[in-house]
C-alpha cells in the first residue's frame, strides 16, 4: 500500500473518492431496505449532528459525541434502559481491538495474508480513516522514528496533555510534506492535495453514515462513538509512552510491561505495548516472540545537543 502510494500520486484520492461513493450508495441501500434509521423522524438532524466526524480531530469527534447524544436524547429519537450499560464496555473493547488489528493488518503480520487487507478495511471504517490512511503513515513512522520533522507523531519532550493536543496536527502537517517533498511543490500537486483532503473528509463522512445507518442511533451513539474516543485516546497514550526521551537528547523505544494496566494489553492484544521489540522486527504477529537479545536500549533518535538545551523538562 505504501508502494502503491509512493508510485501513484492518486491512489489516496482514487481509494477516498470510491469508498464515499460506495458508501453512498451501501447507505441508502441501507435505508431503504433494512435501516433503523429509517423509522427515526427528523433523522436527518442526526446526519447534520456527525458532520464534525469528517475531521480527524479528538475534539471535534467528541463534541460531536455529546451533541448527537444531546440531539437524541432531547428529540426522543431512541430511548436508553438499564439493560443497555453494555453497550459501553463493548464500544471500548472494539476501540482497543481495532487498535492493535489495524497496526498488524498494516505491517501485514496476520495469517493467512489475505486477512491483513479485510481486517484493516474493516477497522478503517471504524476508525473513519481508511486502511490507507492508517497503514501510510504508520510505514513513515517506521522509517524515521522520532524524527522531530519527519515522524508523523513524534511525542519529543512534550507533557502528555501537550501531545494529546498535538499529535492530530503533527500528522497532518507530516503528510502534507511528506506528499509535496515526494511530488515536488507545483501547482497541480497542490490542486491534487486540496482534492485528497476533501476527498478523505467526504470519504471520513460516508463511513461515519454508514455506520449509522447500519447501526441504528443508540448503538452508534453508545457503542460506536465510545469505541473511537477510546481508540483515539489509545493511540495517544500508546504513542507517547513507547518512545520516550532519555534525558540525555536521545529517544528511547520501549517494551512496557511493569504494571496491571501494560499486561492486561498485552495479554488482550497481542503484545502491542512491547513496541521496542516490534520496532526492531515489525513482521512479528506478536512481538513477544522476538528471539534476539533486547536487553540493549533502542535508540531511535539522537538530537543535536544545541537543540536539547531549548526543550523544556518533563516530569511524567
Ligand atoms: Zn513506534
Ligand atoms: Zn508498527
Amino acid at each position: 500500500m505504501f508502494k502503491q502510494y509512493k508510485k501513484d500520486i492518486y491512489f489516496l484520492l482514487k481509494y477516498n473518492s470510491a469508498n464515499a461513493v460506495l458508501l453512498g450508495f451501501a447507505s441508502l441501500l441501507l435505508f431503504q431496505q433494512w435501516s433503523p434509521l429509517a423509522s427515526v423522524a427528523d433523522s436527518w438532524i442526526l446526519l447534520l449532528c456527525i458532520l464534525p466526524l469528517s475531521l480527524p480531530n479528538l475534539w471535534t469527534i467528541t463534541g460531536s459525541a455529546i451533541v448527537l447524544a444531546s440531539v437524541a436524547v432531547s428529540l426522543d429519537l431512541f430511548s436508553v434502559s438499564l439493560g443497555d450499560w453494555w453497550l459501553l464496555p463493548l464500544g471500548a473493547v472494539i476501540g482497543l481491538q481495532s487498535a492493535w488489528l489495524m497496526h498488524n493488518a498494516a505491517h501485514e503480520s496476520i495469517k493467512p495474508r489475505w486477512l491483513n487487507r479485510l481486517l484493516g478495511e474493516i477497522c478503517g471504517l471504524q476508525q473513519l480513516m481508511g486502511f490507507p490512511g492508517w497503514a501510510i503513515p504508520h510505514i513513515v513512522h517506521h522509517q524515521f522514528s522520532d524524527d522531530p520533522d519527519k515522524d508523523p507523531h513524534p511525542p519529543q519532550y512534550l507533557t502528555f496533555m501537550q501531545f494529546l493536543a498535538e499529535m492530530g496536527p503533527s500528522m497532518a502537517r507530516v503528510a502534507r510534506q511528506f506528499f509535496f517533498n515526494l511530488w515536488k511543490d507545483h501547482p497541480q500537486v497542490s490542486r491534487i492535495w486540496q482534492s485528497m483532503v476533501w476527498t478523505s473528509m467526504a470519504a471520513r463522512y460516508m463511513r461515519a453514515v454508514f455506520l449509522l445507518v447500519l447501526l441504528g442511533p443508540k448503538i452508534f451513539v453508545l457503542c460506536f462513538m465510545v469505541s473511537k474516543m477510546v481508540n483515539m485516546i489509545w493511540y495517544v497514550h500508546f504513542n507517547y509512552y513507547t518512545h520516550r526521551p532519555t534525558g540525555d537528547g536521545r529517544i528511547e523505544i520501549l517494551n512496557l510491561d511493569h504494571n496491571f494496566y501494560y499486561k492486561l494489553m498485552n495479554a488482550t492484544m497481542a503484545g502491542v505495548y512491547y513496541h521496542k521489540n516490534h520496532h526492531a522486527k515489525a513482521s512479528l504477529f506478536d512481538p513477544r516472540d522476538y528471539d534476539k537479545d533486547s536487553s540493549k536500549p533502542l535508540i531511535s533518535y539522537t538530537h543535536a545537543q544545541e537543540s536539547i538545551l531549548n526543550y523544556p523538562v518533563v516530569n511524567d
